[in-house]
């Protein structure tokens, strides 16, 4: 870096003599600190009240005049596009830039700009939400001014540019000594490179400040603190032609430096950006790759130019607390996959009015229920949190549905491209069908290889119910005790949760329901608990027979979650699937809550217990919160069910849905959050079965990967349910920002199974806040 050779080192009186010479102006300079050039700022002599207002500003002698022109006419613009911002004072002969005579060491350049009152960001002791707010919406303002101004000089290749971070950084990166810090930057950039290069072509350029940090970022001291507004930026000197949103990125890479809520930081300083200046999906797509990849640029920047000047102190400014900060934003819980992108709601959007409960009851059906002693208003969802109405965050630890992530970009992008081009149904040939089909099955063992679309668990199921009768000619069905499977007529009739529940009409002849295989609760519990609990669906099958009618097949969830959180003793399924099959039937795997890796250890709930179903059911994950269901089958099975009555679902694999579902599949695959759930899941698990030590009310652990039950009970001699201690101990989270809920016949199994991207910090988080409830208990 030939720059740093050639910075101007010049002193104050010669300052001073510069501005009286130059600009007629009698001042004491006082030098400001400053990387590659030479800043004084100028207190005017003799005005009434000695006040800064001026600062000279003497180019290093590597940079050349057209630069500097046009970051003059850059400040010009903004002014009078109305952005706050320095102006340029010229010279007495009129010139915006003027060479200094040979008696300074001549050949460096100079200007003089106004002085913007106020005080650095840096220099702030508390930066408010309302301030990077301000920052955000003073970065979206000049952002949105440059978009119409531009300058031949500012193409340039510059390492500071984003553009070129990528490359800066595997350049230097064996300069910066510490290895740990190293090995963070290798993996943030590699992931840069992955996830965020590919989408670089498609983002707007323009001319941008591209140096935004609190040093530069000049807030004025008027009014109270609540008060501070940003006065404008200083330092033109970084200005280059580069990614608009790299202007943000590069702002809030600072701001989030040693701050304990970094993703509050991004989310206030998006929320005030896009306010003044909307950002594109791609953008927001990239803005926390590009956040880490300046802050690796720095590091890789530093280590070189210390090298070059080991004391300028100057060069090192932010590098401590980059040390500090950045392993902790990109280490678990990771700003990468935490970040509010794409989805924060304008102001006028946020709701203004919280709805009125009673209006809901009036005019939602009664029995449409409401979550949680006191209701929530969320507005919002990202990853593993959703957003009440008041900006609060909660930790969303029940929700599968949003599996990848609420508002997971990936999956967001995929639906809005593939809806602005076609949303259309399966009579007509579309690649992403037959796509989305081919990766399904690719995960599932064979034989199970042809596909139906439908748009719900419960449409799933009774399709399935379809495929079973069709393939068996008959209707008698085992299902387990507890157990949920839909919301229609012939699903409520299959479902005894539901007709055994209140409201329920019990079940109708031709479905025979066996106990739940509950090695905690139900009457077995030895090694050989599975086959003992298979012999109820053989004495099932033997009582069919005995009504002179045959076995259509078996339904069960592969770790029934509605009947609480169970996991099936090694053996059952084996066994029951063999009698099954032997008297007719099929064997249906309802794997509505458990499938894509919920577990952990296996892609399916089933696969553990060693079978291959005949009928797999897809719902709940699979499109990410987009309304998908799926059944997939055998050939044989289908070859049955198509009798000549065509099957049809208007909206079932249509190409929205397609692309929902591609994506989620695309992002298991490549954010490996089969493995995360299993990583993430022991350690959990070790901290939840500790609070069994501590609690006598916790009955029983189990699960494992991101799906576990907590089974409360008044006594551990008589399992007695502690459901009133269940019910308030989810609230009691609820209010303590944690989001579970409760299942299990008798409601007092503590239900966690949240969105996949749930990491370490969270279960942590879960586990301790759990402990301190279930403690106030006693
Ligand atoms: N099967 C199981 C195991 C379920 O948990 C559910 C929903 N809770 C369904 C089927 C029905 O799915 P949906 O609500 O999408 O119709």
């Amino acid at each position: 870096m030939a720059l740093l050779q050639q910075t101007p080192r010049l002193s104050a009186s010669e300052a001073s003599e510069i501005a009286r010479e130059l600009y007629a102006i009698d001042a004491t300079a006082l030098p400001l600190p400053s990387e590659r050039d030479q800043n004084f700022l100028l207190m005017q002599v003799g005005a009434e009240l000695a006040r800064p207002w001026l600062v000279l500003k003497i180019a290093n002698g590597a940079d050349d005049r057209a630069l500097l022109e046009a970051q003059a006419a850059a400040a010009e613009h903004l002014a009078a596009q109305g952005v706050a911002s320095i102006r340029i004072v010229p010279t007495i002969s009129g010139a915006v830039i003027a060479e200094l005579p040979p008696r300074w060491r001549g050949g460096h350049l100079v200007r003089l700009a106004t002085w913007l009152h106020g005080v650095t960001m840096a220099s702030v002791p508390h930066q408010t939400p309302e301030l990077l707010e301000d920052l955000g919406r003073h970065l979206g303002e000049v952002d949105r001014a440059l978009t119409t101004f531009d300058h031949p000089a500012l193409h340039r290749d510059f390492y500071w540019d984003l553009a070129n971070g990528v490359a800066l950084v595997r350049r230097n990166l064996s300069l910066v000594e510490d290895p740990e810090l190293r090995g963070v930057i290798e993996r943030i950039v590699a992931r840069v490179e992955k996830d965020d290069v590919p989408r670089f072509a498609r983002l707007r350029r323009s001319v941008i400040h591209n140096d935004a940090n609190d040093h530069n970022v000049v807030v004025s001291a008027d009014g109270d603190l609540p008060h501070q507004r940003v006065a404008g930026l200083i330092d033109f000197g970084d200005l280059v032609y580069s990614f608009t949103v790299a202007d943000l990125a590069i702002a809030i890479a600072y701001a989030v430096l040693d701050n304990p809520d970094p993703l509050e930081v991004v989310e206030t300083m998006v929320r005030g950006y896009q306010g003044a200046y909307p950002l594109r999906e791609d953008e927001l797509a990239v803005l926390s790759g590009l956040i880490l990849l300046r802050l690796c640029v720095s590091v890789c920047v530093a280590a070189e130019q210390q090298r070059q000047r080991p004391d300028d102190k100057y060069l090192s400014v932010s590098q401590d607390a980059i040390r500090r900060t950045l392993p902790k934003l990109e280490g678990v819980g990771s700003l990468l996959q935490n970040l509010p992108m794409g989805n924060l709601p304008k102001r006028s959007q946020i709701l203004q009015k919280a709805p009125d409960p009673i209006e809901r009851r009036r005019l939602i059906g009664p029995n449409v229920r409401l979550a949680y002693r006191e209701p929530l208003t969320i507005v919002r969802g990202w990853m593993q949190y959703l957003y009440d109405d008041k900006g609060r965050r909660y930790l969303d630890a029940y929700n599968n549905v949003p599996h990848v992530g609420h508002a997971h970009p990936r999956v967001v992008e995929a639906v809005t491209e593939q809806m602005r081009l076609l949303n259309t149904n399966t009579r007509y040939l579309h690649e992403s069908l037959v796509r989305y089909a081919e990766r399904l099955t690719a995960t599932l063992p064979d034989p199970l290889r042809v596909c139906y679309f439908v748009n719900s668990g419960s449409e799933a199921n009774e399709l399935a119910l379809r495929l079973a009768r069709a393939h068996t000619r008959q209707q008698d069905l085992i299902v387990l005790d507890a157990a949920y499977h839909g919301n229609t007529t012939t699903l409520v009739s299959i479902s005894p949760y539901k007709f055994n529940g209140p409201g329920g009409e019990g079940a109708p002849p031709w479905v025979h329901v066996v106990p739940i295989p509950d090695i905690f609760r139900g009457a077995f519990k030895g090694h050989d608990a599975g086959t003992r609990y298979a012999d109820s669906v053989s004495g099932a099958i033997d009582g069919i027979r005995a009504t002179g009618r045959g076995l259509c097949g078996y339904i069960a969830e592969s770790a029934p979650s509605v009947g609480g959180q169970i996991i099936l003793p090694p053996g059952y399924l084996d066994a029951v699937y063999k009698v099954v099959r032997a008297a007719g039937g099929v064997c249906v795997a309802d794997e509505v809550q458990t499938a894509y890796g919920r577990l952990g250890t296996s892609a399916y709930a089933f696969e553990p217990q060693l079978v291959v179903p005949d009928i797999v059911v897809f719902g709940k994950p699979i499109g990410n919160g987009h309304p998908i269901g799926a059944v997939v089958t055998t050939a044989a099975i289908a070859a049955s069910f198509d009798n000549g009555m065509e099957f049809f679902s208007t909206f079932g694999g249509n190409t929205v849905s397609c692309a929902a579902g591609l994506a989620v599949l695309d992002v298991m695959e490549d954010e490996h959050l089969q493995a995360h759930a299993h990583r993430v899941g022991d350690a959990f698990a070790a901290r939840l079965r500790a609070l069994q030590d501590r609690h006598a009310i916790v009955g029983d652990v189990r699960g494992s990967g991101l799906f576990f039950g907590v089974e409360l009970v008044k006594s551990r001699e008589t399992l007695e349910p502690a459901a009133t201690e269940a019910s308030s101990v989810v609230n009691r989270m609820r209010d303590e920002g944690i989001l579970i809920g409760t299942d299990g016949p008798h409601a007092n199994v503590l239900k966690i199974r949240p969105p996949m991207p749930f990491n370490e910090g969270d279960g942590a988080l879960l586990a301790d806040t759990l402990d301190r409830i279930l403690g106030e208990l006693k």
